[in-house]
């Protein structure tokens, strides 16, 4: 069965990972809602871009998914305006580099609240018509941090671990009706929210630019970073029905660095 005329929820695809998922589904002929932060015009470009190249609809909301509302509000919002949810990927997401004992407050609220409270609350409101329908796929954006630490990350490793149990707990709880729930945890991918950390990284641990992004590929064996396509591909084969016997995993795609 191909995906094509599936409605999927993508968070996060104003940038980076989340939107080259969202053109990668679109590609497929699935109908996508686009979701995110930025320049209006600049959304409104990728939105209409994505509709005229691949003939699908895409829609976009601005839903600021740290509040749990608009979470259950983009899902509606869709259902709406699409007809269904059947493919959603939790993928907003945000980092902060510090020691613990300088982490802010405000900043550990607010990753917990974005790259794990949300996807909950979404998964909520999505798998009602997952399960009417006996179908569904739930992707969620993990990292190679839901299964590894590295220091002055510790919300982002909090809610990563976290999100891998959201993961298997749901993918049990859905299993009988045609759903399933995965996690991709990729290495480091070059886009703006690893571009972002650089300086915060340069001054926690008082390296050179250069030593930060040496570092950062230190960790992955084949010394490149992964590619949002690359990403996108994987997330494309999960919700395919060759990937219909998968579901609870957390698929690596780091260049190896877990499996050190
Ligand atoms: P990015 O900064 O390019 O994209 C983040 C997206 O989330 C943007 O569209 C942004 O507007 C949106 N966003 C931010 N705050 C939001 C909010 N409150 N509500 C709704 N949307 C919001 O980052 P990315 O690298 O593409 O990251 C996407 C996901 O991939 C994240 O969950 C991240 O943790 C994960 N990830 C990234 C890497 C990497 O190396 N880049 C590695 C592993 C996992």
């Amino acid at each position: 069965m191909s995906l094509k005329g599936k409605n999927a929820v993508v968070t996060g695809s104003t940038s980076g990972i989340g939107l080259a998922i969202a053109r990668a589904f679109a590609a497929e002929g699935v109908n996508v809602t686009l979701n995110g932060f930025g320049d209006a015009a600049e959304i409104e470009a990728l939105r209409a871009g994505i509709e005229s190249e691949f003939g699908v609809k895409a829609l976009y909301s601005d839903a600021d998914l740290t509040k749990a509302a608009a979470c259950a509000g983009l899902v509606a919002y869709a259902q709406e305006n699409l007809g269904s949810v059947d493919i959603l990927v939790n993928n907003a997401g945000m980092q902060h580099v510090a020691p613990v004992e300088e982490f802010p407050d405000d900043k550990w609220d607010l990753i917990l609240a974005l790259n794990l409270s949300a996807a909950f609350h979404a998964i909520k409101a999505a798998v009602p018509g997952m399960k009417a329908r006996q179908w569904g796929r739930i992707i969620n954006t993990a990292s190679a941090h839901a299964l590894v630490a590295s220091p002055f990350k510790s919300a982002y490793v909090a809610a990563k671990h976290g999100i891998a149990g959201l993961t298997k707990t749901v993918a049990l709880e859905t299993a009988p009706f045609g759903i399933t729930v995965n996690a991709i945890c990729p290495g480091y991918v070059w886009t703006p929210l690893v571009e972002k950390q650089i300086p915060d990284t340069m001054k926690a641990r008082g390296m050179t630019e250069q030593q930060v992004k040496d570092m950062l590929l230190a960790e992955q064996p084949t010394k490149q970073f992964v590619t949002v396509e690359e990403v996108a591909a994987l997330a494309v084969f999960l919700a395919g029905d060759n990937a219909r016997s998968i579901t609870g995993a957390l698929q690596q795609m780091d260049g190896g660095w877990v499996a050190k």
